[in-house]
């Protein structure tokens, strides 16, 4: 085989990995790898393309980054219009909905149901046509859409191809199929997403289902292509060249062919079963990692659907269970001011105590100045609130009619209330800042984040901790944590010998980051989790990052104008080299490129470990916790129950053990591998 051909054959290899690895990660929701492994696949691809044009083709998985920027959307015919679902607010209209199917239906069969957990984004629908996606579209009035399949196609949940199975006996997908489903964003997506608008003074999405919508309607879908959107899918609109038989079947045939379908719904044989779906969902709401609304409760044969029909606007034969809104009224007592780690005013209103959702709120945030206004927000109004899982309480809207006329209306304080420096609004901003550097509030806010789980992940020092630290004078920056011994803690509020002890050494535990935790941490403007990879995998060194230029950060894909500036004014700025010369005199060690996974991993989820020898390239401490992190647990000793060992240099007896016992054996390259380093 010559060069090219191999060339040839190693990238479609690679696009049929991805197509599978997607596949296992959003419709089966297995992963066979890690995400470090898919990345090196992703990687790979991209740069044989780029080095081998002639092998370019539009349905690679590297098209998702986004297409050419529309002028405006086109509409999108629905063949089968998408109907609306009648709502149900209470288990006897449950009960009242079935008791009519029954009676229409006059089945001496039981009636079946499926029960699905509701969505709360966006419906849309997407056209495959000989297995391949060909077009998408919004709900719009039911009848006719918006035409977004340039943005639908940067979501990697949503195949470009329909899977056949290899067994003949399962049957391929059809001439077309128009499948329905909804659009959505995790929660910590969301935030995540809210988060970076906020530092770019750029105007916040309310809650998760409105930031899929807008990251869906977009004209230039690389915006799209750049929010983790995903999809779950529910039903079929047209249909050629296949028959489904009842709700249940399709949902499964639907995966089958590779498209995420919610492994929550359930096949109920009785509307009490599909009842009990909805109490289980509606106590576990608040764990799921996105936003539903309610249970969705279709009868499951399509033939019976058919024998229902349909109503002016609504299927007769579907109602969806809304659960009690995580909405609520209150009034607002008093409107204070908090101030961020980048120096940004935040206000919050100080609530009349009020349960939403479960939980008793207290204070709600009102974003900025712009939203008070455009809420017409006061002190003393009654306003409806809302608090979503475990986005940040927010006041919605006022409830304009129980105004009395005594409201007062608040204005940002010129004076920051934490240390009472000039507050500005820099032009093409919606946030107020505080420009002190100085300021006690922004320096506990910016310990706060170097401390937090995705950065240097010191357990143990919360919010609370940090400001006694600052207040006591104990702290300035984060270098001076790393000076801290027990005795300064001991006499401190709450503290005793032994929690002083244990902050240290989980301060102690966080002195070798990876250097893409490191960065993350320093708080650079714009640099988040993500870019922080980026900027480690590129550079490989703190070094490196310091000293680039803002050209060789502007060549990095990935990497914009307003990052490259940030990264170069924050390393010149005398006082940030100071705070990073600091950090490394007090003995910060920024080692692996990349951020240890602190989720877990399947290859590693439940092992037991065992180590051996000496390793190359870090500590067998450090080897131990990073496999920890990733779910498996470590052990000093070989026996039957071990089920890989790791042996580096000069492995002795245990490696000797394992090669007995028949244990799998892991040699230093495997292991790094391995951890996706
Ligand atoms: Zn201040």
């Amino acid at each position: 085989m010559g060069k090219k051909e191999e060339i040839s054959k190693r990238i479609e290899e690679l696009r049929e990995l991805i197509r599978f690895h997607d596949y296992r990660y959003y419709a089966l929701d297995e992963p066979v790898i890690s995400d470090a492994e898919y990345d090196a696949l992703f990687r790979e691809l991209v740069r044989l393309e780029e080095d081998h044009p002639e092998f370019a083709s539009p349905d690679s998985p590297t098209r998702r980054v986004g297409f050419p920027p529309v002028e405006k959307f086109q509409p999108f015919e629905h063949q089968v219009p998408m109907l609306s679902l009648e709502n149900a607010m209470a288990e006897s209209e449950v009960f009242d909905f079935s008791r009519r199917v029954e009676r229409l239906l006059d089945s001496h069969e039981p009636i079946e149901y499926v029960a699905e957990p509701k969505m709360d984004g966006l419906a849309v629908e997407v056209v495959y046509e000989e297995g391949v996606l060909a077009g998408a579209g919004t709900r719009g009035d039911g009848y006719v859409g918006e035409d977004v399949t340039h943005n639908v196609k940067t979501i990697r949940a949503i195949p470009w191809k329909l899977f056949s199975s290899e067994d003949s006996r399962e049957p391929a997908p059809p001439r077309l199929i128009a499948v329905r489903g909804e659009v959505y964003l995790d929660r910590a997506d969301f935030e995540r997403l809210n988060r970076s608008r906020m530092d770019a003074g750029e105007p916040l999405f309310a809650n998760p289902r409105n930031a899929a919508a807008g990251s869906l309607r977009q004209l230039d879908s690389s915006i799209t292509a750049g929010r983790p959107l995903k999809a779950f899918f529910y039903g079929v609109g047209a249909v050629e060249g296949f028959e489904f038989e009842t709700q249940w079947r399709m949902l499964r045939r639907l995966r089958l062919w590779g498209l995420p379908v919610n492994p929550l719904s359930r096949h109920c044989r009785r509307i009490e079963e599909a009842i009990q779906v909805y109490d289980d969902l509606s106590s576990r709401r608040a764990s799921l990692p996105y936003d539903i609304d309610g249970v969705v409760i279709k009868v499951d044969r399509l033939d019976w659907q058919r024998v229902l029909g349909e109503k002016s606007r609504s299927p007769r034969w579907a109602v969806a269970y809304k659960f009690s809104p995580d909405e609520a009224q209150s009034r607002i007592r008093d409107i204070i001011v908090q101030v961020g780690r980048t120096g940004v005013l935040t206000p919050v209103a100080v609530l009349e105590a009020v349960m939403v959702g479960g939980v008793t709120v207290r204070r709600a945030t009102l974003h900025n100045q712009d939203e008070i206004d455009r809420k017409d927000i006061r002190i003393g109004d009654v306003v409806m609130v809302r608090r979503a899982g475990d986005v940040i309480p927010e006041v919605i809207e006022v409830v304009a009619s129980r105004r009395s006329g005594e409201e007062k209306a608040f204005r940002m304080p010129r004076e920051c209330p934490s240390c009472g420096g000039e507050v500005v609004r820099l032009s093409g901003e919606s946030v107020h800042r505080c420009l002190n550097r100085n300021c006690p509030a922004q320096i506990k806010a910016a310990i706060g984040h170097f401390a937090s789980r995705d950065a240097m992940n010191i357990e143990g020092l919360g919010r609370r901790i940090v400001s006694m630290l600052v207040d006591e004078g104990l702290v300035a920056s984060v270098a001076d944590l790393y000076r801290l011994g027990p005795g300064d803690l001991e006499s401190l509020p709450g503290f005793g010998a032994k929690s002083a002890q244990n902050l240290v050494a989980s301060i102690e535990k966080s002195r070798q980051p990876s250097l893409s935790d490191f960065l993350y941490a320093l708080g650079i403007y714009h640099v988040g989790r993500h870019l922080a990879d980026i900027l480690a995998e590129h550079f490989l060194t703190l070094d490196a990052v310091r000293g680039a230029t803002r050209e060789e950060l502007e060549s990095i894909e990935g990497v914009g104008e307003k990052v490259a500036g940030s990264v170069v004014s924050y390393f010149s700025n005398p006082g940030n080299r100071r705070l990073v010369d600091d950090l490394l005199a007090a003995g910060i060690r920024p080692g692996g490129v990349r951020s240890a996974v602190r989720e877990e991993d399947p290859f590693w989820k439940g092992k037991t470990v065992v180590f051996t020898g000496t390793l190359s390239t870090m500590t067998r401490q450090e080897a131990g916790s990073r496999v920890a992190a990733k779910g498996a647990k470590v052990s000093e000793s070989v026996s039957r129950k071990t089920d890989l060992v790791v042996a580096g240099k000069d492995a002795g007896s245990k490696l000797e053990k394992a090669v007995r016992l028949g244990v799998a054996v892991l040699e230093e390259e495997e292991f790094l591998r391995r951890l996706g380093s």
